[in-house]
């Protein structure tokens, strides 16, 4: 498709989209007319390291923070989990807006930085690399559009850190393109794969404890150092647990597994295989009595 013909049904997203390079006229400041208007009704997905900004500004596990203020969210049918921000009890808010402003500023989501502009991170069938395009949002309570200050898109973006932020959601937002591009060949991801995705994208502090575990260590054969250096930091385990996900999601085998885990694995599998032969065969020969004994009588 061509990214200039996307459809933006009744869309506050100008039907447009655009280059890093093109002008964007904007500007939000204190003692705008409209402040806080845009906090005040909110539908923000979070990434990976959105989460894990806040959960560290908030100076909370990775799921005390998921318990407290987010959802979860289907981001497409059958098909992996999003987290969004949950607004007030009752109401639409974001439980971070102030009469100051953000209160979580210094660590605000993705989102909130990129307002009023929408990223589009799109992969073309034929290409294995996405690429980012970008459109505006024009919302009527905004008047940040009538403001008289015009920068590039590159420069608005520099302006609120999202080049960071973009770097450590690559990761992530290749495993969700790869899963759509992927499509229905691959049928239903098992509810096992869906609970590892969200842990392992969105609850770092339990995906830790879990790279921490004999369990893992019985089955991924990692340098000491490098196991090491992941626990300590949140953003190398992020980054390491995009890799792990594409092993396991799909078979990208980047991480050395033990050989006598490969082999105990491959065991099990064929024992648990030949299980479920033979009982399926018993209830075959079950149903032939029962279906005989039927026709007896
Ligand atoms: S996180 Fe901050 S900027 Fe984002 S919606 Fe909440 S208050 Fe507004
Ligand atoms: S100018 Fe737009 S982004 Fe800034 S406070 Fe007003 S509604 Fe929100």
């Amino acid at each position: 498709m061509n990214p200039s013909e996307l459809p933006f049904p009744t869309s506050p997203v100008t039907p447009t989209t655009l280059e890093g390079t093109a002008a964007l006229q904007f500007q939000c400041r204190k003692g705008i007319a409209c402040w806080n208007a845009c906090c005040s009704n909110i539908d923000i997905s979070l990434t990976p390291y959105d989460i894990v900004r806040l959960k560290q500004h908030l100076e909370l596990s990775s799921s005390e923070f998921l318990n407290r203020y987010t959802v979860p969210y289907e981001m497409e049918k059958d098909g992996i989990a999003g987290v969004k921000l949950r607004p007030v009890d009752g109401g639409t808010a974001c439980r971070f807006m102030t009469d100051a402003g953000c209160g979580v500023y210094a660590d605000r989501p993705t989102a909130c930085r990129y307002y009023p502009v929408a990223l589009l991170s799109m992969r073309k069938q034929d290409e294995s690399i996405d690429r980012q395009y970008y459109a505006i949002v024009r919302e009527d309570h905004c008047l940040g559009h009538q403001e008289p200050r015009t920068q590039t898109i590159d420069e608005y973006r520099a302006e609120q850190g999202l080049p960071e932020y973009d770097d450590l959601a690559h990761g992530w937002r290749q495993l969700i393109l790869k899963k759509k591009s992927s499509g229905p060949t691959v049928g239903k991801p098992s509810k096992r794969s869906l609970e590892l995705f969200f842990m392992t994208c969105y609850d770092i502090d339990r995906f830790r404890s879990f790279v921490a575990s004999d369990s893992f260590s019985g089955i991924y054969d990692l340098p000491a150092d490098e196991l090491h250096a992941m626990l300590l930091d949140d953003v190398t385990l992020l980054q390491f647990g995009f890799r792990f996900l594409r092993q396991v999601l799909f078979g990208e085998m980047t991480i050395p597994m033990r050989a006598e885990s490969v082999e105990q694995r491959r065991a099990r599998l064929a024992e648990q295989r030949a299980r479920i032969e033979r009982e399926a065969a018993e209830r075959l020969a079950r149903d032939d009595d029962e279906g005989g004994a039927y026709v007896d009588v």
